[in-house]
């Protein structure tokens, strides 16, 4: 059976579609017949705490904890946008929080787990912003303002994160490959899976003499994409609206 991946869906209020792709996609039989389902970050395109009393949140760990009432071991790894989701969120959801950079063995192959944010090096900004604002204090200062504050707090966060990658050069925005090949050398593994960049493709090169793969997931703005791991190897999928 496979491991199924999914990333950057960016659930939010202006795309019900979306929303009801990624709700008819968890019911299928797809999912609920693999292995496990890994969310590989920026699952929503904002997340405010788990204490936030929208509707969206409670779509999400509906669908979520009904895949992991199946069976199916569900895998949340944080990305940019939602990095303030915690253990409260991830029990309501069913979800196993995994670290950025976890290694988990996939069909005897031990594969390296990534958002992909952190291998973006050539964008020093972003880089900086990111130390700043995963600190437990910041996190706490965060968390300790209204929902109110919180939620205009986001809105502004994202127009400045869409005015910067604007204006960033391409180049910038994707993955470093010293920096891609010091973590798969660091996690001793010959397979890396992330998202984050909206570039899915599955890239084969060599790294000390091996032959190695970085797999990155696909976003959910025109359509879901998921990444299919099974014995015989990786597949990429889209998945039409509908
Ligand atoms: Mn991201």
């Amino acid at each position: 059976m496979p491991s199924l991946f999914i990333a950057d869906l960016h659930l939010d209020d202006s795309r019900p579609r979306i929303t009801q792709l990624f709700e008819r996609y968890l019911a299928s039989t797809e999912v609920r017949g693999a292995d496990a389902l890994y969310i590989l970050g920026d699952l929503v395109e904002a997340w405010v705490g788990d204490d936030d009393d929208a509707e969206l949140p409670k779509r999400i760990a509906c669908a979520t904890h009904a895949v992991r009432e199946a069976g199916v071991p569900v895998y949340f790894m944080a990305g940019n946008r939602d990095f303030l989701l915690g253990e409260d969120f991830a029990q309501q959801a069913g979800f196993e929080l995994l670290e950025d950079g976890t290694v988990h063995t996939l069909h005897g192959r031990p594969t390296l787990l990534m958002h992909g944010d952190v291998l973006c090096t050539g964008d020093v900004g972003y880089q900086t912003v990111r130390k700043q604002v995963r600190t437990p204090e910041w996190k706490a200062q965060i968390l300790g303002m209204s929902l109110e504050a919180r939620r205009a707090f986001a809105a502004r966060s994202r127009a400045e994160s869409r005015a910067h990658t604007g204006s960033a050069m391409e180049t910038i925005m994707d993955v470093d490959a010293g920096a891609v090949a010091d973590a798969m050398r660091k996690a001793d593994v010959t397979r890396l899976i992330h998202g984050h960049t909206h570039r899915p493709a599955i890239h084969r090169f060599e790294l000390d003499g091996a032959t190695v793969e970085r797999i990155v997931v696909g976003d959910w703005y025109e359509q879901g994409s998921v990444l299919r791991v099974d014995a015989d190897g990786v597949a990429l999928h889209g998945l039409p609206l509908g």
